[in-house]
């Protein structure tokens, strides 16, 4: 049993697993209310907030999957060939308006709608059209190579689901209804700031001792991917005051509050006492490398995750637990399985059992077999190994060292559609 992770004030940092912690984040959730209405262009990244429902038949009449000619099955010999009479052409923009009669055959292009009469397409490779006619082999299937009226999406139905995230094949879908417009959720607001007194902006010479606040760029880059309305509050500086402000300001105009850095031991101790003045906010050791410590809770009405500082644990704890717990927010349901896929490690890597690891790897194809290896350096403030990598590889708790040629599992960074 984990401890209830929003226990206020909770003097422990509880440990969790990986998948303790995520259960535990999206057990809490629920979505934003909220809703407009947009064209379907502009429905590309955003979340359906209701059915989609077909107002018509895709396709809108029985149509020829081939090019051929369409004909009534009754007419061919079961033995030998036939030899029926081509009465005209159907187009898939210029159908055929006669009848197909008794011994009669159409042309038919793919897409064509089946003229009246013809119950059967037969595909042009087989036939020989001469004079007039076209000869038919026997063996011809009734009925085949016809697409029917309602066989993608019928009258009716439902043709896209409410918590679909809309892609490329969705907006398409909707304009093959002749949908001009859907209802979508209301996009996700999120404030985000770094912390530390160490951080320099871009654009200034760096001071002693001071890094650039790299941070806020990788999650403004991760934020708008999810299509989320941002309000960047820049640098935070380790200050009692400063940080109330801004939690205070986050709280009040955003629905979910990120931050990096100050979750570390030491750190954390002053801003817990804050935040949960504030709100009730639990640490988390999680057992996980690199991103370890993790802040989660709600500041007031705004749910919040205290990402730690490390710019490559600041990613891997955005893509374990906060991409999920921002798609859910959204309104996103159900939401995707973490894919993860088996697949060969050409090298050595050391662990020690305990903790998931989550490594930055390169997935190649290697004769013929998708075959990882090790992206450069791993520590936890290597951004460029990250920015090298294609996807993590992930080692699961009791897992130790990896030899060359075993199985592992990797989680590729990025999706086709
Ligand atoms: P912290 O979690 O605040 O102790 O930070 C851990 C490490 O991450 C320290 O080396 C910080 O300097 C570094 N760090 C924290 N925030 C950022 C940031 N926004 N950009 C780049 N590095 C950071
Ligand atoms: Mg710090």
């Amino acid at each position: 049993m984990v401890q209830n992770p929003g226990s206020p004030n909770s003097a422990r940092s509880p440990n969790y697993t990986a998948a303790e912690a995520r259960q535990a984040i999206l057990g809490r959730l629920a979505p934003i209310g909220g809703w407009e209405r947009v064209s379907v262009r502009s429905a590309l990244g955003r979340v359906l907030a209701e059915d989609v429902i077909a107002p018509c038949n895709v396709p809108a009449h029985d149509n020829s999957a081939m090019d051929g000619y369409a004909v009534r099955h009754a007419d061919l010999a079961a033995q030998g060939e036939s030899v029926l009479t081509v009465v005209g052409t159907a187009f898939a923009g210029k159908p055929f308006s006669g009848i197909v009669g008794a011994g009669q055959a159409v042309r038919i292009m793919t897409g064509a709608p089946i003229p009246e009469g013809a119950d059967t397409i037969v595909v042009q490779e087989v036939t020989r059209a001469a004079e007039g006619k076209v000869h038919i082999p026997a063996g011809q299937r009734a009925g085949q190579n016809l697409r029917r009226a309602g066989e993608d999406l019928a009258l009716g139905g439902v043709a896209l689901p409410a918590g679909k995230r809309c892609g490329p094949a969705e907006l398409g879908l909707a304009a093959s209804l002749g949908i001009a417009e859907v209802v979508v959720r209301r996009r996700l607001r999120v404030a985000f700031f770094s912390t530390g007194d160490e951080l320099a902006s871009i654009g200034k010479p760096l001071a002693p001792g001071e890094v650039y606040d790299s941070n806020r760029y990788t999650l403004f880059g991760a934020l708008s991917r999810l299509g989320c309305d941002l309000i960047d509050m820049g640098v935070v500086r380790d200050d009692p005051q400063a940080l109330e402000t801004a939690f205070r300001d986050a709280s009040a105009n955003a629905d979910v509050i990120l931050t990096s850095g100050g979750v570390s031991v030491g750190e954390a101790d002053f801003i817990r006492e804050l935040v949960n003045r504030l709100g009730e906010v639990a640490f988390w050791k999680i057992d996980i490398k690199p991103g370890r410590p993790m802040a989660f809770g709600r500041v007031g009405d705004a749910w919040l995750f205290g990402l730690p500082g490390n710019p490559v644990a600041v990613l891997v704890t955005f893509y374990q637990f906060v991409q999920d717990a921002l798609q859910a927010l959204a309104g996103v349901s159900p939401l995707p399985e973490p894919s993860l896929f088996d697949v060969t490690c050409a090298e050595r890597i050391r662990k020690q059992p305990g903790r998931r690891e989550f490594m930055r790897g390169r997935l190649a194809l290697v004769e013929g077999r998708q075959t990882v290896r090790l992206a450069g350096a791993q520590g936890s403030g290597v951004l460029r190994s990250m920015s090298e990598a294609n996807c993590f590889i992930v080692l699961p708790e009791e897992r130790g060292d990896v030899e060359a040629g075993e199985t592992v599992q990797v989680q590729i960074f990025d999706g086709l559609v």
